[in-house]
């Protein structure tokens, strides 16, 4: 079977409307690239100049044209080609529907990237993990390369930038790592085209707004396997009850991954899903052949020190008799899935807990059960911060001197010092604090990475009393 197919061609002097630039960097990588093939290129984007300004400035000098604060049909008659954000739901586009009423192919960036590609390439996603083990494999391999100064590995995909104008820099022999989202596998069967090397880490229903059921959104993820070849290798995580039920499913070869039974890793990412995580990229170590290595992958994995905001270890200090106390941000936490996942990754009452935020109006009351099962301490802040207090206390699991609402995040850590400080009134020997709000920042901060790097600056700040004290 050809692995990419059909070819989308991409020319000097074709006029290709890009819709959606955004702020993450795929619709100006794609853009720049495109002008760099001699293409005629516009920019389309709801958002005006003013609120893109960021991503219009990094294409100052190209020859781009853009149309921003709306898209205008009129753009489509000259097109030759459009290429579309992940982020647009083609099906309710008014614009997308007028261009393929016009009949202007219509392709995405990855796709112009995985057509061109001459290196070999593991694609993961998942509903839940995809950035962390991306990078965990990333690390894994570079490290696997180490021998090879020749060799490469290159991450991109949802995760970072476009590696589209890479795509002279790397060679036949390097390795391409691509975190692949729901959003950006909804297309790629428009070329044909599954990775070298799928890994899965899991499905629970999410994007369900634009998917429909779980079922639609679980057949978008099976993309990755689709158009594999027997060559190719779907890595599975065996411990995901759908993702398991995939294996026969790959015409390549299926590797299953495991926690349970596996030699557990010693990692500076907590949890037993970072360990899952990493049993992912062990598995591409060796579906790659590289089995001499594996020791140097593990060393890799275990000096793997998080994302930002995914549960990321950002300081450690020691407050009273030499006891460290480590300090996790977890801010990319924005639902109570994500935080409830957070609680199981420490051990009972060895961490003050930082929760609440901007409300949603999701149900909060197994967060609320599982911090006062688990927490030695919790502290609300934000919209939401009072209401999971409340909840917490109408368990009767902690005592109410142990859940206060602090209302801002400044606050939070001033009351986890106090209790460090003075770790009888927690009745608990706490080795972690740990900002996992289960809530959307929108109320207190622009987004989730500035709530983090506040936490992070806020628990770097030694307090004055404490440095008075010893
Ligand atoms: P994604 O890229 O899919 O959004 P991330 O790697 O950014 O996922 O992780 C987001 C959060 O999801 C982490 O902070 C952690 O709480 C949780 N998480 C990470 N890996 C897993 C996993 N394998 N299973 C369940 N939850 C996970």
């Amino acid at each position: 079977m050809t692995k990419n197919h059909p070819f989308i061609t991409v020319s000097p002097r074709m006029r290709v409307v890009v819709m959606g630039l955004g702020r993450f960097g795929g619709g100006v990588g794609v853009s720049r690239w495109l002008c760099q093939q001699g293409c005629r290129v516009v920019v389309t984007d709801m958002e005006s100049a003013e609120s893109l300004a960021d991503s219009v400035a990094q294409l100052a000098g190209t020859g781009c044209e853009f149309a921003l604060g709306g898209h205008d049909t009129a753009i489509l008659q000259q097109a030759d080609l459009l290429v579309v954000n992940p982020a647009v739901d083609k099906d309710k586009s008014e614009f997308v529907q007028a261009a393929r009423r016009h009949g202007v192919p219509i392709t995405t960036e990855i796709n112009l990237f995985v057509q061109r590609c001459c290196a070999k390439i593991v694609g993961i996603t998942g509903s839940v993990g995809k950035s962390t083990t991306t990078a965990m494999i990333c690390q894994a391999l570079t490290a696997c390369l180490a021998d090879t100064p020749s060799r490469r590995c290159w991450m991109g995909g949802n995760i970072g930038h476009s590696l589209l104008t890479e795509l002279p820099n790397i060679a036949a022999e390097d390795i391409v790592v691509l975190e692949l989202s729901s959003f950006m596998l909804e297309d790629t069967p428009l070329v044909h085209w599954s990775p070298h090397v799928a890994v899965v880490t899991n499905v629970v229903p999410n994007h369900l707004d634009r998917h429909g059921t779980l079922a639609d959104y679980a057949a978008i993820k099976k993309n990755i396997l689709r158009f594999q070849t027997a060559m190719d290798t779907a890595i599975l995580n065996g411990e995901d009850t759908t993702v398991s039920s995939w294996r026969e499913q790959s015409p390549g070869r299926t590797m299953v991954y495991h926690v349970c039974g596996s030699e557990k890793l010693n990692l500076l990412v907590p949890g037993d899903h970072n360990q899952s995580n990493a049993q992912a990229a062990l598995a591409v170590v060796e579906a790659l052949g590289f089995f001499t290595q594996r020791p140097a992958a593990i060393a890799a994995l275990e000096r793997f020190s998080g994302l930002p905001h995914r549960l990321q270890l950002v300081h450690t200090d020691t407050v009273r008799h030499g006891q460290p106390v480590c300090w996790y941000n977890d801010s990319k936490a924005t639902t109570p899935a994500a935080t409830l996942t957070a609680l199981q990754a420490f051990p009972e009452r060895s961490f003050i807990c930082i929760v609440g935020g901007y409300d949603k109006h999701l149900d909060l009351g197994e967060l609320g059960t599982v911090l006062a099962r688990r927490a030695a301490g919790v502290l609300g802040i934000g919209a939401t911060g009072q209401k999971i207090i409340d909840l917490a206390v109408q368990t009767g699991l902690l005592p109410q001197n142990r859940l206060v609402y602090t209302q801002t995040l400044a606050a939070a850590v001033q009351h986890a010092r106090h209790w460090l400080k003075f770790p009888d009134l927690l009745c608990a020997d706490v080795k972690n604090v740990v900002l996992s709000p289960g809530c959307a920042s929108y109320d207190q901060f622009s987004n989730y990475e500035k709530r983090g790097e506040i936490f992070t600056t806020l628990a770097k700040q030694r307090d004055l009393s404490d440095a008075e004290k010893t």
